[in-house]
């Protein structure tokens, strides 16, 4: 959309490097692997506007349909009313407000933890929590396929940080006999954001109790999405409160909003509150932000409704796309990858779906391991049957054998 780019663009002052820096993105496009930003135009949702051309998307992680639901907006524009936009300050000074409070006890009371710290985003949470809670001597250990961010939080951390074949409980089980000793972290996600399995938390939780190891979950994917009332891996495992993990929790997913927070008893999170650079050093979230948050804590639990919808176009998905000959993942969740291999053959799927009107993600190296790119295709409590056999149409017009 030309209105949206710059008509007066600076001339270029080169770095010392630029040579470089070009010849790097142009092998980075011939491998297919360029990334590039789309512009969105109007709500998120199932039927979005993206590049000026509507399409029905299968690709974003509003997997309650809450993300333009009408009492977030409602909570959003109140709360601006009465507190402005910016919240001014970080949490430790004057940003804290009487919504971001109530978040906190509210969520602490849906976690059914001791206590629950905010943070802008998960990316930051996960990064502040990590390095806040982990020093030098330490040991953190991470399944492979962990997210970007604990990874990064590991790398952060003066902590030793080590690393395990993908959900596999013999190889951690060597990597906690290595550490026997040290106050040692184990870091998982709960719902694997580019493969959609659950992580097998009771499990883990067995094998770091023996090891006299602490788990940390992020739940970005659970939470909403998964146990009865939404409370996410912990619920849907129905781990003991003895047992109870460390658990990170974002809003930028089923919740619809934006921003995260951590859950766990009050010696964490005071720990954190003093230590966490990631907390500390940036200006908290507009108090509109977390008001919008308590509306839709308040939908995900009330709407049992929208989980089993999610339930039952899942399964209408996975039934379809076996039927086609499609390579699904063992997936119970509304992420629900298809795996294609060739990054440029991903890619060229992807084009095709889009031409006819529909949008998935094409995932590639670096992100998901070398040879394994794939369609993200993520559903919502909004989509309807209809949907799904127009997605599964056109997969079947364009791949399937
Ligand atoms: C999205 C995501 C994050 C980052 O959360 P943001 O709030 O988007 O920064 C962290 N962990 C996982 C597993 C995620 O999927």
């Amino acid at each position: 959309m030309n209105l949206l780019l710059s008509p007066r663009k600076p001339v270029a002052i080169s770095l010392p490097w630029s040579k470089q820096l070009i010849a790097n993105l142009a092998e980075r496009k011939a491998a297919g692997r360029y990334r590039q930003q789309r512009i969105r135009i109007g709500e998120q949702g199932v039927a979005v506007v993206i590049d000026g051309k509507p399409l029905l998307s299968f690709c974003s992680n509003d997997y309650l349909g809450l993300a333009s639901h009408p009492d977030l907006k409602k909570a959003f524009i109140k709360a601006v009313d009465k507190e402005g936009v910016g919240s001014g300050a970080a949490h430790l000074l004057t940003g804290h407000s009487q919504y971001h409070q109530q978040l906190e006890q509210a969520l602490a009371e849906f976690t059914r933890q001791q206590k629950v710290l905010l943070f802008s985003s998960g990316y930051q949470a996960n990064l502040g929590v990590i390095d806040g809670l982990m020093i030098r001597g330490d040991v953190i250990i991470q399944d492979k396929l962990n997210h970007a961010s604990l990874l990064d939080g590991g790398r952060l951390s003066a902590a030793n940080q080590l690393r395990y074949q993908h959900a596999d409980i013999a190889a951690l089980s060597r990597r906690l006999q290595q550490v026997d000793q040290k106050n040692c972290l184990l870091v998982t996600d709960g719902v694997f954001s580019m493969d959609g399995d659950i992580a097998p938390l009771p499990e883990l939780i067995t094998l770091a109790k023996q090891h006299n190891a602490a788990v940390m979950i992020d739940d970005a994917h659970g939470l909403g999405v998964l146990g009865e009332h939404g409370r996410g891996s912990v619920e849907h495992w129905n781990i003991a409160a003895a047992d109870r993990p460390i658990v990170i929790g974002t809003f930028g997913k089923a919740f619809g909003t934006a921003g995260a927070f951590v859950a766990a008893d009050d010696e964490v999170i005071e720990t954190l509150i003093q230590q966490s650079r990631s907390y500390i050093y940036t200006t908290a979230q507009p108090a509109a932000i977390a008001a919008a948050t308590l509306a839709s804590l308040e939908l995900v639990q009330q709407q049992n409704w929208r989980r089993e919808k999610l339930q039952t176009l899942i399964s209408q998905f996975r039934t379809g796309a076996k039927a086609l000959g499609l390579q699904l993942m063992d997936s119970p969740t509304p992420i629900q990858p298809v795996l294609i291999g060739d990054d440029k053959q991903a890619i060229s799927i992807g084009k095709s779906l889009e031409q006819k009107g529909i949008l998935v993600g094409v995932i590639r190296p670096p992100t998901v391991p070398e040879g394994s790119a794939r369609l993200r295709i993520t559903l919502s409590a909004s989509h309807t049957e209809q949907h799904i056999i127009q997605l599964l149409d056109a997969l079947e017009s364009i791949c399937a054998h």
